[in-house]
């Protein structure tokens, strides 16, 4: 077989704004003489081919998309587009990098090192937790665990993850799987309402299988868990990379990062008290763009972070940035710290959600 495929499943709602997209790329890959095919076998279900020829071509074509800002020009060019980069661009193209990675890392490979005494392959999170779920999903990737194993070990993994981050200690009684998800959502340690029934969703999965009456998962929505699962984690790992990194080097000078709420001193120009007022009850709520607490450092890419030289808009101000010591690399990250960045970038205004 001289084709490659990749199937890629998105949410059935946004189906033509995943077309359009999918129409974009086989422009863009035209341009490097390219052939993408790509055909739809039902709603929200794609399956994209390349030529095994041109497996090379593909991961230069995806290195440039992402070198040029191919996505957010594309994103910049539609109205809803922290949707549709959510929704489309993001899950596509997350599953595209994936695709053209086990040309790179052949599956074998990462099989052996899987199955070898760490457990674990090299990936992208640093985050212990994080990297533990990342061995998950690249175990169910590879076919080496069946869904259900794949659920039982998420449902262990999930609920050890809660219990560490509500600060339980070993052996005390906990509560019930639910109750822990919804103690994490009133400590903002899962915000998202659609990741909270996610978790459920895995536990009730895993319940069902205990008693052997429904052990078959469909292998469509095992990979959406799964996916979804993954950015839960991306976030986890995320959110204490950005915790971690306090200062940042600025124009030749080193600078404590301003938290979430601290603001107020910082900016520039100052603001009028009638703002002040409505700041403060701004800050009682999580930032509504990276979803961090009070006193707490914002995501990589935030549109709230305030610069601690200037007092503007922290992701756009013409501070010039020097890259810190502890700043890896890491080629599948990037595209997706770009695509956040550039995002942010494009939509400055400050709008609180509820
Ligand atoms: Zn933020
Ligand atoms: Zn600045």
């Amino acid at each position: 077989m001289d084709e490659a495929e990749v199937a890629v499943s998105i949410d059935p709602l946004v189906h033509q704004q995943g077309s359009a997209f999918f129409a974009f790329l086989r422009r863009a890959a035209a341009k490097h003489s390219l052939r993408l095919c790509v055909s739809s076998n039902g709603p929200g279900q794609f399956t994209c081919s390349i030529s095994r020829k041109e497996t090379e071509k593909f991961d230069l074509f995806l290195q440039e998309l992402m070198l040029n800002h191919g996505l957010y020009y594309y994103l910049c060019s539609l109205r809803n587009r922290r949707e549709i980069a959510r929704l489309v661009v993001r899950p596509i193209f997350q599953e595209l990098l994936e695709f053209s990675c086990e040309f790179l890392y052949p599956s074998l490979i990462r099989r052996n090192v899987l199955e070898g005494s760490g457990g674990w392959v090299a990936g992208e999170f640093s985050d212990e937790m994080a990297r533990r779920y990342e061995t998950l999903f690249w175990r169910l990737k590879l076919k080496m665990i069946s869904n259900y194993e794949f659920i039982r070990d998420l449902d262990d993994l999930l609920t050890e993850f809660m219990l560490r981050r509500l600060g339980y200690k070993k052996g005390q009684k906990s509560l019930k799987f639910n109750q822990l998800v919804d103690e994490c959502g009133k400590q903002n340690i899962i915000w998202e309402k659609e990741i909270r029934k996610r978790f459920n969703r895995v536990h009730t999965l895993r319940t069902h299988g205990l008693h052997r009456l429904e052990r078959e998962i469909p292998d469509s929505e095992i990979s959406q868990i799964a996916l979804q699962v993954y950015f839960a984690f991306e976030y986890v790992n995320d959110y204490f990379e950005a915790q971690s990194k306090r200062a940042v080097v600025l124009s030749g000078k080193r600078y404590r990062r301003v938290r979430f709420g601290n603001e107020i001193r910082h900016w520039n120009p100052p603001t009028p008290d009638t703002f002040k007022i409505r700041w403060a009850e701004i800050i009682t709520r999580p930032c509504h763009d990276c979803g961090v607490r009070r006193g707490e450092l914002h995501l990589d890419g935030c549109d709230m972070e305030t610069c601690p030289r200037c007092g503007r808009q922290y992701i756009c101000c013409d501070c010039e940035r020097e890259s810190e010591e502890d700043d890896f690399e890491v080629p599948e990250a990037d595209a997706t710290i770009q695509l956040s960045l550039g995002l942010s970038v494009g939509d400055p205004q400050t709008k609180p959600s509820s």
